[in-house]
């Protein structure tokens, strides 16, 4: 099933797809009941909002082998972590900036985890009982500033580097999907989600042992190899088998 969030007539919501149309969720979240008004509006008359607003952001970073190499880094024995902030989100169709103090951001295109439920110290064979879906991220880098810092707040961190969406879909296996980022049209990168270091489940289940995620927090699962740099006036996409296309124009 996939989950949009929505404005029409100035009204947000929640709804599901049903073919050209989305129904209202009677909640006005979708952690609970997925239950709908019977209220219908076709998809051209919406307008698609980013289908969440995460209270923390959970980056995994050098979680496939062949982009630790790119970067020429070792690879991590454990995930390696980060936080974006929340003010960092944009939804589809939503402007990334550059900011004038970088010379280099970087995309990278991620398959998002979204959190459906309080989950601590969770097993990772248990992961379907805390995770509400998944949506496409990209982990806006400015790949400069990360090196000059030696760490990843600022670098990552800027406003609108964390584009979320279009949807969040309820029912799919991560285990083999094909992650591929465009950039002006081009492919950059592809790469499937069975080369992650560490799956869902396990990085769903090493987070759990450090913070307790909540109804809506984003854990961003890492890039396949082919990061590039990103300049005013570019578009870039982020598609991922099953859930859809995330699209950015670019800015600065
Ligand atoms: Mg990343």
């Amino acid at each position: 099933m996939k989950i949009y969030r929505f404005a029409h007539n100035g009204t947000v919501s929640y709804g599901v797809a049903d073919g050209t149309s989305i129904r209202r969720l009677k909640e006005e979240q979708p952690f609970g009941s997925l239950a709908t008004t019977g209220r219908a509006f076709p998809m051209d008359d919406v307008e698609i909002l980013c289908p969440v607003s995460p209270g923390k952001i959970v980056g995994v970073g050098r979680n496939y082998l062949a982009h630790a190499h790119e970067l020429g880094n070792e690879v991590p024995r454990e995930p390696l972590l980060f936080l974006k902030p929340p003010s960092s989100v944009i939804g589809p169709g939503d402007e990334v900036f550059l900011p004038s103090i970088s010379k280099q951001v970087d995309y990278e295109g991620e398959l998002a985890i979204v959190v459906g439920t309080n989950c601590r110290d969770i097993d990772q064979d248990d992961w379907r009982d805390y995770v509400l879906g998944f949506t496409c991220a990209n982990d806006v880098t400015a790949r400069d500033l990360q090196k000059k810092d030696g760490q990843f707040t600022r670098a990552k961190g800027f406003d609108t580097f964390c584009p979320l969406g279009p949807c969040i879909e309820t029912e799919l296996d991560p285990s083999d999907l094909g992650i591929r980022t465009r950039r002006n049209g081009e492919v950059v990168q592809e790469g499937r989600t069975s080369l992650m270091i560490v799956p869902v489940g396990g990085l769903l289940a090493f987070i759990s042992t450090i913070m307790t995620l909540d109804p809506g927090d984003v854990i961003l699962t890492g890039t396949p190899a082919g990061v590039g740099p990103l300049s005013d006036g570019d578009e870039v996409e982020v598609e991922i088998e099953g859930i859809g296309t995330l699209l950015s124009p670019v800015v600065g």
